[in-house]
């Protein structure tokens, strides 16, 4: 049966320029359709990005021009009232990850897609989709588009995976709130920062990242505890109390407030059905393993592997045929470093994170630098007593940090 394009891609975003970018280079002809008015223009990232998938993307023409800073300084900041655990891991001239700003760097890519022979409609919402013989026929605001195969790369809101009768849950997503403030870094190197303790009742942890001329801050919280009736403050009134809790002064020059996927290996969803091939953020692929956060260089890599994939597909004529696309998803450090990330999921998945340990760390450490005159007791008794002061027992302890190492 004929149809308009060999791929055709919803979403141009990270993942789908990347599927487009990868596609066209292997010969086909792809069209991506994007809702917003540029790539970029609905996008949120924190954003660190770490670069080894977008190396292997761009190859040579691979430059940080678009990217803001190289990270050089991770610190992590545990807060419990007026105390404050800090530490910080420094390594100047590293380079493997950057901060970035998702509007900006969008659109240089979507250039490049466009320099390779792919085409990106803009403005083009892909709104249901129906099937004719072994073709699918993309429904947009824009008109129908026949193809034979879909890239599903629409973000965290899955939109053709929900067509195909998957159901979002609320307890496999995040929300990811953002602010840009006004406010240069005094150094050409950036410091991340991850905060936890500084939410209240909010179950969630902080981020600030150093940008070229400005600085990244928000927050990711577990979507039922913003669901809570006790908790009456909008996500607006939490950013600005966190921003001024932080002591970080500027205008704010955008906001935004996106959703995060928050499935875990055990729960991934499908990442492919007849026709059709899942990528990045509508697939699930996000990794918090307490050190890192990492969704872009999942949904670049992915992408290039969807490009790769609807190579093979296409060429074998075997278009409901997409099994090869999961199998080299499987081989890839995607499903490895998510399979790696298990246990660390689960134990961010607990309420202990946010509302004890601050308190329980925090209590141990003040213990043990404050000298009062009393008789002074041993570290693994002040340890055994803050963990039972915070509602804590030392098997729970124990169980955790055994889920780290
Ligand atoms: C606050 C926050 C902080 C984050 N921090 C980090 C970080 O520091 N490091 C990191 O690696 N990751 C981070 N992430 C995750 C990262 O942003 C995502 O994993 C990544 O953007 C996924 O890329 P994607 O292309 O799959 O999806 P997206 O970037 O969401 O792109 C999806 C695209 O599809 C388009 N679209 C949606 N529906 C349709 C439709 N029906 N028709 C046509 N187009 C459609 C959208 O407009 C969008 O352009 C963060 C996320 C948030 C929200």
């Amino acid at each position: 049966m004929d149809y308009d394009v060999d791929v055709l891609v919803a979403g141009g975003g990270l993942a789908g320029l990347s599927t487009a970018l990868t596609a066209a280079r292997n010969g086909l002809s792809v069209l991506v359709a994007e809702r917003g008015e540029y790539s970029g223009s609905k996008n949120v990232s924190g954003g660190r990005m770490y670069v080894h998938s977008l190396k292997k993307l761009l190859g040579e023409q691979f430059s940080d021009e678009y990217l803001e800073l190289p990270v050089y300084k991770d610190t992590y900041d545990i807060y419990n009232g007026d105390r404050k655990l800090s530490f910080s891991f420094e390594q100047k001239n590293k380079k493997n990850s950057y901060t970035i700003l998702r509007s900006k760097f969008d659109r240089y890519l979507a250039g490049i897609v466009e320099e390779s022979g792919g085409t990106i409609s803009y403005s083009t919402m892909v709104n249901d989709i129906s099937r004719e013989e072994d073709i699918v026929n993309v429904h947009t605001d824009r008109g129908d588009i026949k193809t034979p195969l879909l890239i599903e790369a629409d973000g965290v809101g899955a939109n053709i995976s929900r067509l195909n009768g998957r159901k979002l849950a609320p307890k496999y997503h995040m929300l990811g709130v953002k602010e840009i403030i006004d406010k240069k870094p005094d150094h050409a190197e950036a410091e991340t920062r991850t905060i936890l303790g500084l939410t209240d009742s909010i179950k969630g942890g902080g981020f600030v990242y150093e940008n070229r001329d400005t600085t990244s801050i928000g927050f990711t919280l577990k979507i039922e505890s913003i669901q809570d009736d006790t908790n009456t403050r909008t996500t607006p009134d939490l950013i600005e109390e966190f921003r001024e809790k932080l002591g970080i002064e500027g205008k704010v020059l955008e906001y935004s407030a996106h959703l995060i996927p928050y499935y875990g290996y055990d729960n991934l969803p499908p990442v492919n059905y007849d026709n059709i091939l899942v990528a990045g953020d509508s697939a699930g692929f996000l990794i918090n393993d307490g050190f890192t956060i990492r969704g872009m260089d999942l949904a670049i890599e992915s992408g290039m592997i969807a490009g790769n994939a609807a190579k093979s597909i296409i060429d074998s004529k075997d278009y409901g045929n997409t099994q090869i696309y999961k199998k080299m998803l499987d081989e890839s450090f995607i499903m490895n470093d998510l399979s790696v990330a298990r246990p660390m999921f689960n134990l961010l998945n607990q309420d202990n994170i946010f509302k004890k340990y601050p308190g329980f760390i925090t209590d141990f450490l003040s213990s043990m630098m404050d000298i009062t005159g009393d008789n002074r007791k041993k570290p693994r008794d002040v340890m055994f007593e803050k963990a039972h002061e915070n509602d804590m027992s030392v098997a729970s302890l124990l169980r955790d940090a055994a889920k780290v190492i």
